[in-house]
């Protein structure tokens, strides 16, 4: 097992080449976009993701595909598993690409959700307020991310202009969950089923895109085993292979998911500094097979995401024992551009550094 097959040449795309490399790996990703990030660290099959003959040339070239990017069409990752191992399993991207099929896929193993329920008209949104209550958060089912495609519904705001800006279509209207904080978990598993999980990263937003992560999360309530858990349940259902990411909303009364990635995740970027194996390295270990390595933190790491602008590089690095990975993509609002990870042996250090990095970043 030598030649990975990745669809998608992002930014995830480019560390994953990043960690395999090492392991004597070669990288090949199919991509529609012109010279993106991962062109640096493989070569790139320059195509629509539904392109059967680009398809084939990567089934032809890899012993086994992975995909860095949930919304690839399902019948892609079909038709190349008819052909070469596919890892994760394309179950697990059909179940994360529909909000609706998300959580009813949590529900079914008992994970917590929001409140939901599906709307297909007005009529089915001003049925759902009824029964859920305002506030409610609107979403479209499919193709959303970094908060786009939703809104959310507030006492006296009119249910038919927020259907009119995200109909038509299909939508599901989740009940606003009062949460105290966002956290996410991100865990592997092998094809022997071996499963491990990192510690808890908790996450701040900025205008709906992560801005913030740092790890281990504090956990007077015991929320990690709960989450490790959830996810070893997770992943052993959908015969999983790879890194799955969860996001949870912490309240009250403990943890509710949000949603499901397949995939590597921004919020476990500071697993490259901050623990044992990142989860790129042990997601390439589990789809080539490999033994994964511990998952264990290395005391206490943190990350500032870098979003449409450029910090000067060198006022960055000037800060001590701080961690710069650019992405190679041209700045444009909204963009992630790269992040940058501290690491500190107790969590007060960690704390004032990650504070320090947060305040040197646009
Ligand atoms: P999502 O695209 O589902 O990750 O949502 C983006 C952000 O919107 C989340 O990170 C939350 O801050 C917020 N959000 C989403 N769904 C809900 C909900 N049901 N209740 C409260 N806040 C939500």
């Amino acid at each position: 097992m030598k030649r990975i097959g990745v669809l998608g040449a992002g930014q995830l795309g480019r560390m994953i080449g990043l960690a395999g490399i090492p392991l004597g790996l070669e990288f090949r990703f199919l991509d529609p976009a012109e010279d993106p990030p991962a062109a640096a660290v493989g070569s790139v099959i320059r195509a629509p993701f539904h392109d059967a003959a680009a398809l084939d040339a990567l089934a032809d070239w890899a012993d086994v595909v992975t995909y860095e990017f949930e919304n690839i069409p399902v019948g892609a990752a079909r038709h190349l598993a008819a052909r070469v191992p596919v890892w994760p399993p394309a179950e697990a991207l059909e179940a994360s690409q529909d909000r609706l099929e998300e959580k009813r896929f949590f529900r079914a193993l008992g994970i917590p959700t929001a409140p939901f329920r599906a709307v297909n008209g007005p009529e089915d949104l001003v049925a759902a307020i009824a029964e859920l209550g305002l506030p409610a958060v609107l979403k479209t089912r499919r193709m959303g991310y970094d908060g786009k495609g939703q809104r959310v519904i507030r006492p006296g705001d009119d249910p038919a202009a927020v259907w009119e800006a995200l109909g038509p279509g299909a939508l599901i209207l989740e009940g606003f969950v009062d949460f105290r904080r966002e956290v996410s978990s991100i865990a592997v598993r092998a094809i022997d089923g071996t499963f491990g999980c990192w510690a808890l990263s908790e996450n701040v937003h900025r205008d709906g895109i992560l801005r913030r992560s740092a790890s281990p999360a504090t956990d007077a309530a015991g929320i990690a085993d709960a989450a490790a858990d959830a996810m070893r349940r997770l992943m052993s259902t959908l015969n999983y292979v790879g890194v799955l990411t969860v996001e949870w909303f912490e309240t009250a009364t403990g943890l509710v998911a949000n949603e499901m990635a397949p995939r590597v995740h921004n919020s476990g970027h500071l697993t490259i500094e901050g623990a044992e194996t990142s989860q790129f390295e042990n997601h390439v270990r589990a789809v080539a097979g490999l033994p994964l390595g511990s998952c264990a933190p290395r005391g206490y790491s943190g990350m500032i995401n870098i979003v449409g602008v450029e910090p000067d590089p060198a006022a960055v690095l000037a800060q001590p024992d701080v961690h710069l990975h650019r992405y190679g993509k041209s700045p444009r609002p909204g963009r992630k551009l790269g992040h940058a990870t501290v690491r500190r042996d107790d969590r007060a250090s960690r704390d004032a550094a990650l504070d320090r990095l947060d305040a040197s970043i646009p």
